[in-house]
């Protein structure tokens, strides 16, 4: 029998983000043997909709419109709603970012559905489906399971493994005609403050700069890695305070929250907001001068060292692997 499971693909600069695949995953967990149907909401997506079918979508349904170019709280309500309402499905998916975040509780209350949200991973257990996500800033983690019928989660990047792409997979992608009407928010320009290259959020590697690398250019080692490790840069609030980075870097509690493969802390000192944004990436290293700092409580591997000094030669070590 099954659910049919509604996921948002979400698209950026004319590519679908990795999150999507990953909740095309947990849409099929939810589905339990149902049908998984993929939606791309914008403007100049519907091409992306074969990706979400190589990926494990049954079919994908497209909306596009003049005014859903740019991503509206308001227009891509109405875009989700007209298709729900046509739908019917019994669970909706979403990645658990900044676009996730803003619509889905929006969405819930629109359908007087509950959320779970943040979810980091998923499981069929005793007949149930249960979701667990972190609480208490990442120090802990409950379990959850709907006690409504309808469930409606939103997934945190890089938790639950996207399936196997097959380019064998087929499956229908089709338009959907919507009226976006009496949009309160238009957006006139898209101003980029970050810097190109792989994603914060999704990076699989993160070398994360704190106070420690004391101006705008000791953060240069510190790209110079992550370049040679396909990563991201990313800062501590202590950074972005003093002016060495923008904003947009900042992880921790009230900055973004990530869960790469490899985060290595640079000058940071562990202050419980910022660990709330990383401690469950899955192994951590921490450079620090100060062998008592806080962030070497949770690093798997600890460097007592001056950043300067370490991180150019883990840069030099990596290029030699590389060749
Ligand atoms: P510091 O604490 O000053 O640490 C710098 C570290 O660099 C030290 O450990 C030092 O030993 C080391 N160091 C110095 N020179 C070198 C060198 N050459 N080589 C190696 N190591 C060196 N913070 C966040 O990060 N994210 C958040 O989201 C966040 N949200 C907050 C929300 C609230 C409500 C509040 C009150 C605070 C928040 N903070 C957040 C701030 C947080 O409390 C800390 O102040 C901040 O994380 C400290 O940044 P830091 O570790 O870079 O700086």
């Amino acid at each position: 029998m099954g659910r049919k499971v509604l996921v948002l693909g979400e698209a950026r600069e004319g590519a679908l983000r990795h999150v999507s695949f990953e909740a095309i995953a947990a849409g099929a967990t939810v589905a339990e043997g149902g049908e998984v149907v993929g939606v791309l909401v914008g403007k100049g997506v519907k091409n992306l909709g074969d990706e979400l079918i190589h990926y494990g979508a049954n079919r994908v349904i497209v909306t596009e419109h003049d005014d859903l170019d740019s991503y509206t709280s308001d227009g891509y309500a109405q875009a989700l709603l007209a298709v729900i309402q046509e739908e019917k499905p019994e669970a909706i998916i979403f990645g658990h970012t900044a676009l996730g975040k803003d619509l889905s509780p929006k969405l819930a209350a629109r359908l007087d559905k509950g959320l779970i949200s943040d979810v980091t991973a998923l499981e069929a257990a005793g007949g149930n489906l249960v979701f667990t996500r972190p609480i208490y800033s990442g120090k802990a983690f409950e379990k959850k399971i709907s006690t409504e019928d309808f469930i409606f989660a939103t997934i945190r990047p890089n938790n639950i493994s996207a399936l196997e792409k097959d380019t064998n997979r087929t499956g229908d992608v089709k338009e959907f005609d919507v009226e976006i009407k009496n949009l309160r928010t238009i957006v006139k320009e898209v101003v980029r403050k970050a810097t190109q290259g792989v994603d914060l959020s999704e990076a699989k590697v993160v070398i994360a700069g704190g106070r420690g690398v004391k101006s705008e250019d000791g953060f240069k080692p510190l790209e110079d890695l992550a370049d040679v490790l396909g990563g991201a840069v990313g800062a501590s609030r202590g950074a972005c305070d003093a002016e060495y980075c923008d904003y947009s870097l900042q992880i921790g509690q009230t900055g973004k929250v990530v869960t790469p493969d490899l985060y290595i802390a640079c000058g940071i000192s562990g202050a419980i907001q910022h660990l709330a944004g990383m401690s469950n990436s899955k192994v951590i290293v921490a450079i620090n001068k100060d062998a008592e700092a806080n962030i070497f409580k949770v690093a798997d591997y600890g460097i007592v060292g001056d950043l300067f000094e370490v991180v150019p030669l883990l840069t030099e070590e990596f290029k030699k692997l590389k060749v």
